[in-house]
């Protein structure tokens, strides 16, 4: 299929600066506080392209600069045997992840896979490395995707993720794959990640601050919002980063501007896995800041959640446009979801609906169970309830898996800028 790059400027949330030329921006080149960019796209109203590869069908708004092969794409139907259980009578799935009979073929079983796509076709450099940090869900999308296209690519993971690396088909030696042990988490894998990047040859891929990330993760709520017609009433989404609750503000706005879809703003509904709740805990505290914790203290709570994806120290949530603004802006909530609670929601969506679901996709799943027993929704209410990963344990049983092992290891206390060098030059 021919590829069809997408015109866009981009623009700062806090000073609105734009910027015409796109060399891989992260941030805004003024002296104020960190902010994120946005992409503004040309076409102001989404024509879906019958000619698009996989997620690419809503390459009207992606940053799409080069061409890179993809097939994933997310899949949104109305949830009828689980909204009838709950007492809704207008609940909509987005699911990202491996359910044939739903049409859904991402074999990475993770919306992360909306997010590679995109960030490779925007990093129009061939003549840098890009260097992803991640929990581990982000390195096993990017490692596909880089894979197929052959694009070079340094993943940091800590070592609690490592498992995480494995794919349907062989990997590319493209991909190098350094791991951080000993008592690492994401937060460690970031810190190695933004050394790396540093090298000559070498760039960021940017986490949260790439609008190629955001958007990808955006065409969750799009390919709903076509389906249905309209924006949803409220949206469900499980955050560690908080990076998909901003896209999904986003995509919102965007299709508020297109005005074909409703007139009403999406209430974002996000929840965290108890007892690692930062972002929770910030927002029920009406803080912009996230609350001071002793990092001993945080890895504890680290330790005692089932969904470990969710697992950010440091997201992106008082930045201007972040998490905190998405809230704001939405009047949203944020919920805390026991490990039992999740256990029991996915095993009630696997029972009514007929699926496996991942860990933080349990949390959203009983994040929405929650609101409905609070009160918080009203029977006739659009709800969108976004699947983020599932039918890994069918992929298993289907397929042969190849694992990603780690081309060096790291000592998270040896991690220092010297011996970054030693490896990267
Ligand atoms: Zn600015």
């Amino acid at each position: 299929m021919d590829f069809q790059s997408t015109p866009y400027t981009l623009r700062c949330v806090e000073c609105g600066k734009t910027f015409v030329e796109d060399d891989h921006l992260l941030s805004c080149d003024e002296l104020h506080g960190p902010a994120l960019l946005r992409a503004d796209y040309a076409a102001r109203q989404l024509s879906v392209r019958d000619d698009g590869d996989g997620m690419f069908r809503f390459g009207d708004w992606l940053p799409l600069r080069r061409p890179v092969k993809t097939s994933g794409v997310p899949v949104s139907f109305r949830g009828e045997k689980l909204g009838r259980a709950l007492g809704l009578d207008d609940l909509w799935i987005a699911f990202s992840g491996y359910w044939p009979e739903r049409g859904a073929d991402m074999k990475t079983c993770t919306f992360k896979e909306l997010e590679a796509p995109p960030v490779c076709s925007r990093f129009d450099d061939t003549a840098r490395t890009l260097v992803v940090a991640s929990a581990g869900n982000t390195a096993r999308a990017f490692a596909e995707v880089c894979s197929a296209n052959d694009i070079p690519l340094v993943l940091v993971v800590h070592e609690g993720g490592l498992d995480s690396l494995w794919s349907t088909r062989p990997f590319s030696d493209s991909v190098v794959l350094v791991g951080v042990d000993d008592g690492a988490d994401y937060f460690d894998a970031i810190q190695v990640a933004d050394m790396i990047a540093k090298r000559p040859g070498y760039a960021a891929e940017g986490g949260a601050k790439n609008v190629a990330r955001r958007d990808g993760m955006g065409t969750a709520l799009l390919s709903a919002a076509v389906m249905s017609g309209r924006i949803p009433d409220h949206y469900f989404q499980a955050v560690g980063s908080g990076t998909g609750g901003i896209a999904s503000w986003e995509a919102a706005d965007r299709l508020l501007e297109d005005g074909r879809f409703g007139g009403a703003k999406m209430k974002l509904h996000l929840a965290q896995n108890h007892p690692f709740t930062p972002m929770t805990d910030a927002w029920r505290a009406g803080s912009r800041a996230l609350l001071e914790v002793p990092e001993a203290e945080l890895k504890s709570r680290l330790s005692r959640v089932s969904a470990h994806v969710l697992s950010n120290r440091k997201p992106p949530y008082g930045i201007r446009g972040g998490v905190f603004d998405a809230l704001s802006d939405t009047r949203g909530s944020m919920s805390s979801v026991t490990n039992e609670q999740a256990a029991e929601a996915a095993s009630l969506f696997e029972r009514l609906e007929g699926i496996d679901l991942d860990p933080a996709a349990a949390v959203a799943a009983a994040a929405l169970i929650e609101a409905v027993d609070r009160h918080l929704i009203s029977t006739g209410d659009m709800v969108l309830l976004n699947i983020t990963g599932g039918g890994k344990r069918r992929l298993f049983e289907e397929f042969r898996i190849h694992r990603l092992l780690p081309r060096f290891v790291l000592k998270r206390r040896e991690a220092t800028e010297e011996a970054i060098r030693r490896f990267f030059g």
